[in-house]
């Protein structure tokens, strides 16, 4: 026999038992509901790529995080998929009569061997949402739509929006005047504003050697703060003469136009000069979405990116999307104490106890009776005394027990307790159902009697 092997677990991944997998699937449900809402789609793609598929797509510092996943007599090379996007990319380059725009959103875990810390894990879920194939500003404002319903339906409140263009980035650029290998630095350093403040900004821009003329002329730029329109206003006169941040800035203009008529509060969107993303990846509108409180980065983050799907075929097909920062989320809103109180830790709603087996059926019996009503209901298995079922439930987690004892089933009774409050009520056997739910879910139950 072979030796016993100690179990464990690989670096930076999980086990998800059940009691975090409802909390879990309680968050994914409504986002998924959210984005079925707006029409998106979903898909799946397989959990392993072609590495060819997957090489030259995010620049040498994440290909260096593939995992690949070979077997012994294998041919094909192939590798965990890395993010969503690019399987989103080669399905639509393989698929050309899919209707566009082919909206689709993709929940599933990806794989990146990164170095594990907290929040940061090698297996994660990727929770993402795209537009394929309309080029067009509507498109980017449903996105930031759906962002502003699903964290609202969560119960974010104090969360904002960032907004930015991949354009008045390059308008930025060139209004700095320094050469393109400067320009990455240039970048780094205005997104740290919020961080470091101005002056932050500043020295770090002496330190990069970026001439005088050109700090001060970024310096009065990033001044341009406060509500969006304004600060676009600010930013059409100091970029004027760069006709693509002329443009972005127009695009923005028509975001916000759209959102105030999506009723998208627009005190939740801030236009930001200083905010960057994906330099690399993103061609128009970027955005990501951060809380308050706690302090703990963006829980959102997207953009348009039109170059992608041309990467799989001759001909570039727009494209806008976010991505949703799942794993975050889940752990904020357990952070904030946001599930519904309601949400408990089992999915069993009663479990039917069994008195013995002289009364085996009639448990078997009730419990089935429940299911039909839509109560989710567990018959304890094994012949054990009603002190160890309780004890069960207890520890499970379920809310509510039924008794079927020689007194109760003669009297064609139920007798249930909620072991949260001790409260036990006994009912005909025929309102079991009802009775429970009401225990369940007292708000129901007003609301009907109402
Ligand atoms: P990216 O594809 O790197 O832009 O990341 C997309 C989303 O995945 C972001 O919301 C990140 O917060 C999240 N994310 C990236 N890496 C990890 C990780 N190692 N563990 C958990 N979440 C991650």
């Amino acid at each position: 026999m072979s030796a016993k092997v100690e179990p464990r677990l690989p670096k930076g991944m999980r086990d998800l038992l059940p009691e975090t997998m409802i909390r879990r699937r309680y968050v994914i449900d409504q986002v998924r509901e959210v984005f079925e809402a707006f029409g998106f789609g979903p898909l799946e793609t397989p959990a392993l790529e072609l590495t060819e598929t997957l090489l030259g797509k995010y620049g040498p510092d994440a290909e260096k995080l593939l995992y690949t996943a070979q077997h012994p007599q294998g041919r094909e090379q192939l590798a965990l998929r890395y993010d969503l996007s690019v399987p989103l990319a080669r399905v639509v380059a393989m698929h050309q009569d899919i209707p566009r725009p082919f909206k689709r959103y993709h929940i599933a875990p990806v794989w990146r061997a990164e170095r594990p810390q907290k929040g940061r894990y090698r297996e994660f879920y990727q929770c993402d949402v795209d537009t394929v194939g309309a080029p067009g500003t509507l498109a980017d404002a449903e996105i930031l739509q759906v962002v502003y319903e699903v964290l609202t339906r969560l119960g974010f409140t104090a969360f904002v929006i960032r907004l930015n263009n991949r354009k008045i980035l390059n308008g930025i650029g060139l209004l700095a005047g320094v050469p393109a290998e400067q320009l990455p630095g240039l970048y780094r350093a205005i997104d740290k504003i919020d961080r470091i403040g101005p002056g932050g900004v500043e020295q770090e821009l002496k330190e990069q050697r970026i001439p005088a003329g050109a700090i001060r002329r970024l310096m009065a730029l990033l001044e341009i703060r406060g509500e969006s329109r304004e600060v676009l206003a600010g930013l059409r006169e100091r970029l004027a003469p760069y006709a693509e941040a002329t443009e972005g800035i127009g695009e923005l203009e028509e975001i916000l136009r759209h959102l105030e008529v999506m009723d998208v509060p627009l005190e939740r969107v801030r236009v930001e000069s200083a905010m960057v993303r994906g330099l690399e990846y993103y061609t128009g509108p970027i955005y990501e979405t951060v809380v308050e409180r706690p302090k703990i980065g963006s829980l959102t983050g997207g953009g348009r990116y039109d170059r992608l799907i041309g990467l799989f075929t001759r001909r570039d097909l727009p494209a806008t999307g976010t991505s949703f920062g799942i794993e975050r989320i889940i752990d904020v809103m357990e952070e904030l104490g946001m599930f519904p109180p309601g949400l408990g830790r089992a999915v069993t709603q009663v479990l039917v106890t069994v008195f013995d087996g002289a009364y085996l059926a009639d448990s078997l019996r009730l419990a089935r009776s429940l299911r039909q009503a839509g109560v989710r209901a567990e018959v304890f298995l094994e012949p054990r005394p009603l002190s160890d079922q309780m004890r069960y439930a207890d520890r499970c987690g379920i809310p509510v027990v039924a008794f079927l004892g020689p007194e109760e089933v003669k009297a064609d009774r139920v007798k249930f307790r909620h072991l949260a409050s001790g409260q036990e009520r006994t009912v005909p056997r025929g309102e079991a159902a009802p009775q429970i739910r009401g225990i369940l879910f007292p708000r129901d139950v007003r609301r009907v009697e109402s």
